[in-house]
């Protein structure tokens, strides 16, 4: 049996900043189910959509949804060194301060993780106190951008949305060209970012490695056992960072949550967790709003998106998004228009209310969940979704686009009315890709982690990683994840935090 400090469970975007982090003092194990990754189309950021379905992606899929014409919706997630970052779509935003401070944890408010996002990064535009040079995350900002985005850019303040600098500064409001985790032409996986060729040497990487189980003695993780039948034991702590799906799904595979849906699959129960597994939520977007271009529409130099542009609906965070892509994007229930030939402004709102779960199919821990994140089945987010594709026609059909638009072709001029509408969007409805929450933290009895990210009822057992978001924040998750899994490195590490703080309001 080998014996480390710390076992760390998946080497995606938490795990690999914790890797990097604690390993300065302390033994590491990086546990990963996938290997390194080789596939070529990788490091492009434009080919990211392609990754899909490669051996290297779980493949994992929804259960049918009632609220989108019971439709399956795929839910890719990495199986590789680097997780999901290997093959995400490399946009980095933070989210909007009120994203950490509606947490309501101690320690984790926005002016808590400040510090840490600023730990993180390397940005390589114009200095601000907003932003943080010499950490792993190399950032850049689209530009010059499309011309079809800069059209849209000037679109947006004649609908009172004035221009902002980037994601990252003091607003989030307004258009913007995206910043993104591109280092040298190349996609930057937060592996490629944190697990550098010194962190390499000072780890026990073990990949191709599947955890099947955790070791528990008495109340306490003592280790994790691998599919081949080793034990790696850990002194301090276990440290699951499996992503949002597979981490709930080891703690019940352990014992840790609901009582009677664990005696159910024949599962001895260690802990009566019941939030585990559940809280489930996820950003959607919209396949169309899709126009027929005047002109040919050239490829971006960038990722397909390079305009994420957040809007106000009431809040104190904007809560809608309408991306800006320069092919056409459609769902499986639509025809898609030959790339070129069309574009498309692809409508989301933030903060869903609907709340759906991950649960075990069966005592396999080798055996796909069954995964339900219930989308739309709330009516406010079913108004959200219809208010942002009100915002992306109103884009779309303003006078700086006349030159690009020759016609709307979805949801498209016939389709009028509130059922009308809310059915397309039922069928253009897909995945962000942002799952959080089915490992929630908080201070409440019901929280799967404490604010230390403590598994309740047991000992020796954390959680870093997508699942203990209380709630999603505005924008894409990775940038956020990296930011509490660094925070979350000084804790395990039993350094001091660091001293929150913000820059003043301009
Ligand atoms: C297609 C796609 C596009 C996205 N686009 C963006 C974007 O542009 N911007 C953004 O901010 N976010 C984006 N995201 C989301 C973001 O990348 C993820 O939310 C983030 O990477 C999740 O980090 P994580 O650490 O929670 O989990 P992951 O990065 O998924 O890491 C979990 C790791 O654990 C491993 N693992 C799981 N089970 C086991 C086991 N039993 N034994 C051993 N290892 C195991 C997995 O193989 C994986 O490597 C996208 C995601 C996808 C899938």
């Amino acid at each position: 049996m080998t014996v480390f400090d710390h076992v760390i469970v998946g080497a995606g975007t938490a795990g690999s900043v914790l890797a990097a982090r604690l390993s300065t003092d302390r033994r590491v194990a990086l546990v990963e189910a996938g290997a390194a990754p080789s596939d070529t189309d990788i490091a492009d950021p434009l080919r990211w959509p392609m990754l899909q379905g490669r051996a290297f992606d779980w493949r994992y899929a929804t259960v049918p949804q009632s609220a989108t014409a019971w439709r399956l919706h795929a839910w890719p997630r990495g199986k590789v060194r680097g997780g999901s970052s290997v093959l995400n779509a490399v946009a980095h935003v933070r989210g909007h301060r009120s994203d950490f401070d509606r947490w309501g944890v101690p320690g984790w408010s926005f002016d808590d993780l400040f510090p840490y996002f600023l730990r993180s990064e390397h940005w390589t535009g114009a200095s601000s106190p907003w932003h943080g040079t010499g950490g792993p995350v190399h950032l850049v900002q689209v530009g010059p951008c499309h011309p079809l985005v800069a059209a849209y850019h000037t679109a947006a303040p004649s609908l009172g949305l004035a221009p902002i600098v980037d994601h990252n500064g003091p607003a989030l409001a307004g258009p913007t060209a995206n910043t993104l985790t591109i280092k040298d032409g190349r996609r930057q996986s937060t592996a490629d970012a944190y697990l550098t060729t010194a962190v390499m040497a000072r780890i026990g990487l073990f990949e191709d490695a599947l955890v099947v189980g955790l070791a528990f003695e008495d109340r306490r993780c003592v280790g994790v056992r691998l599919a081949n039948g080793t034990t790696l034991r850990a002194e301090r702590s276990v440290i699951l960072a499996a992503g949002a799906i597979a981490t709930p799904c080891l703690l019940m595979h352990a014992g840790i949550g609901e009582a009677d849906t664990l005696r159910a699959l024949r599962i001895a129960v260690r802990a009566d967790v019941s939030a585990v597994g559940r809280d489930l939520h996820d950003h959607l977007l919209s396949g169309g709003n899709v126009y027929r271009a005047r002109r040919r529409v050239a490829p971006s130099r960038w990722q397909h998106s390079e305009s994420l542009l957040y809007a106000p609906r009431g809040g104190a965070a904007p809560d809608l998004v309408v991306a800006c892509v320069v092919v056409p994007v459609v769902t499986e229930a639509f025809a898609a228009p030959a790339v070129g030939e069309a574009y498309t402004l692809m409508a989301g709102f933030s903060h869903p209310r609907s709340r759906g779960a991950v649960r075990l199919a069966s005592a396999d821990p080798t055996a796909a969940p069954l995964i339900d994140p219930a989308y739309l089945t709330d009516p406010a987010d079913r108004a959200a979704f219809l208010d942002a594709l009100d915002l992306a026609q109103a884009l779309g059909h303003a006078a700086p686009m006349d030159d690009w638009r020759a016609e709307e072709i979805l949801p498209g001029p016939a389709c009028t009315g509130r059922v009308g509408r809310l059915r397309f969007m039922e069928h253009a409805a897909y995945t962000h890709h942002h799952p959080v929450g089915m490992c929630r933290m908080g201070t409440d009895r019901g929280a799967v982690v404490g604010p230390d990210l403590a598994v309740r009822g047991v000992e020796g057992l954390f959680v870093c990683d997508a699942s203990v978001f209380p709630s999603i924040t505005t924008g894409p998750i990775n940038a956020a994840i990296i930011a509490v899994a660094e925070r979350a490195s000084d804790l395990f590490a039993r350094r001091a935090p660091a001293t929150p703080w913000s820059p003043p309001a301009p």
